[in-house]
Formats: C-alpha cells, sequence, structure tokens
C-alpha cells in the first residue's frame, strides 16, 4: 500500500496492531474515536483478542462495524478456572464467522496465577487442540510458564502462531524460531529492559510483529494512560531504532509478517 505522509502519519507509516482489547470497558465511552485516531496514524488493521467466551462474541459483533477490525476468540489464562467442556464446541462454531482469523489468547500465566495452575494447562491443552483441529494460528500469553508452555506445545506437535506480548529469554526465541513461531513485541519494549531490546534483535526478520496490547502497556511518554492502538508508532519507532531500519521499514515489515501469521 502506498503510504500516505500527513500531519498525523508523519512517516507515512502502515501498521498492523496484532493485539489489543477493544472490547475492553475502557473503550466502552470512545471507541469510535479510538478507532479512527489509529487509522488517523497509520494503523491499517487491528486484532482483537478476546478473553472468554462471551467477550469472543463481542468481538466478533466488533469486527462488523469497523473496517481492517479482526479478532482471535478463546479463553485466557486468567480465566481458565471458569473453563468447559462445551466452551469448546463453542469455539469451534465461532470459527466459521469470517473476522476470526486466530485462537486466543490462550496459555499459562504462572506469574499472577489467577486460575489455578492445573485450570490453566486443561484449558490450554483443550485450545491447543481446538486451533489444530480448525487449523488455525494461536495468539499464546506465556508468562513465567515457558517450560510448560513448550512441553504442551510439543505434545500436539503444533506451532502456528504468535507469541504475544514477549518477555521471554533468548532460549525462548531460539525455540520460536526453530518451531516458526512468530514473536510479537509490546509497549514494554520502549522501557529500556535490555532483555528485551536484545531478544527483538534476535527473532527472526521474518517472524517479527508488534502489538499494542491495549488498553495495557502504553508505550514510551505515553507510559501509565491507558494505551491505545494509535500508540503502537511509538514502539515501531524503538524497534526501527534497534533494527537499524526506518520507521516505515519497521512497520511494514511487521506488517507484512502480521498478516502472513494470521492469513490476512
Ligand atoms: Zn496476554
Ligand atoms: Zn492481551
Amino acid at each position: 500500500m502506498k503510504a500516505r505522509r500527513s500531519k498525523h502519519n508523519p512517516e507515512g507509516l502502515n501498521l498492523f496492531d496484532s493485539h489489543c482489547h477493544l472490547t475492553d470497558n475502557q473503550f466502552a465511552g470512545d471507541l469510535k474515536l479510538v478507532v479512527k485516531n489509529a487509522f488517523q496514524v497509520g494503523v491499517r488493521e487491528i486484532m482483537v483478542a478476546s478473553q472468554n467466551i462471551p467477550d469472543s462474541k463481542e468481538a466478533i459483533s466488533l469486527c462488523s462495524k469497523f473496517e481492517g477490525l479482526f479478532c482471535s476468540i478463546g479463553v485466557h489464562p486468567h480465566e481458565a478456572d471458569g473453563f468447559r467442556s462445551m466452551d469448546i464446541t463453542s469455539l469451534k462454531e465461532l470459527c466459521i464467522e469470517p473476522h476470526v482469523k486466530a485462537i486466543g489468547e490462550i496459555g499459562l500465566d504462572f506469574f499472577r496465577n489467577i486460575s489455578s495452575r492445573s485450570s490453566q494447562e486443561m484449558a490450554f491443552h483443550a485450545q491447543v487442540d481446538v486451533a489444530k483441529t480448525m487449523d488455525l494460528p494461536m495468539v499464546l500469553h506465556i508468562r513465567e510458564a515457558a517450560g510448560r508452555a513448550r512441553a504442551i506445545l510439543e505434545e500436539h506437535e503444533f506451532y502456528k502462531g504468535v507469541l504475544h506480548c514477549f518477555s521471554g529469554d533468548r532460549k525462548m526465541v531460539e525455540w520460536a524460531a526453530e518451531k516458526g513461531l512468530y514473536v510479537s513485541f509490546a509497549g514494554n519494549l520502549t522501557y529500556g529492559e535490555q532483555r528485551l531490546t536484545e531478544s527483538a534483535k534476535t527473532v527472526p526478520k521474518d517472524r517479527l510483529m508488534v502489538e499494542t496490547d491495549a488498553p495495557f502497556l502504553a508505550p514510551g511518554p505515553q507510559r501509565g494512560k491507558r494505551n491505545e492502538p494509535a500508540f503502537l508508532r511509538l514502539t515501531v519507532l524503538m524497534l526501527a531504532e534497534l533494527l537499524g531500519v526506518t520507521p516505515r521499514e519497521a512497520g511494514d515489515l511487521a506488517r507484512e509478517n502480521t498478516r502472513r501469521c494470521f492469513d490476512i
């Protein structure tokens, strides 16, 4: 796509926000404006991630209201205690909706442990199986649980998808690269943590993605405020600096990878 430079988009960026939560209550009052602002600064596509089954339905309905929106459906590890076998049926039924491009976010979060570890593992197993059956990529949320998450994916021998909001170490990057998984960086890339910036440089160029994870993790100068897809530019500027390319090249690269990952 030809990039249009403008006051709002000085670098002429074309971006894909690979993960955010537009169904979050924090956007209830001004969602239209949030989407408009994002498109104005060069965001072309947005992937809306889901937390549970009702949220997945809401995400699907949101996608039909705005051009350029797509979604992943699934039960987040924080919600795993409420996961039921009927959710598997619901997910399989919802997969046929045209805007559904992935299963997620799914995974393990042993950092916050909001749901028990055993329910998290059970829900993750079941949803990896759904993704594999439906041949859809997974949006993987893995925090302080790399070993177990890897073991589960290896058990299913299924590695299609993205490690979202990457916070792992070099070993995890190497494993992801070997398996062909994509790696997505959020606003925390701008917080100056060397482990993350080094990881971003190590990820194979054709596997790099960016996201806001809005309303969480606002990048750089926006840190602490409500995050929104329009702030993706700040993460892309950081990525460009790390890769030694122009912001436009960094944005194009990440967008192309995201479209390939989600088959959009
Ligand atoms: Zn997540
Ligand atoms: Zn998320």
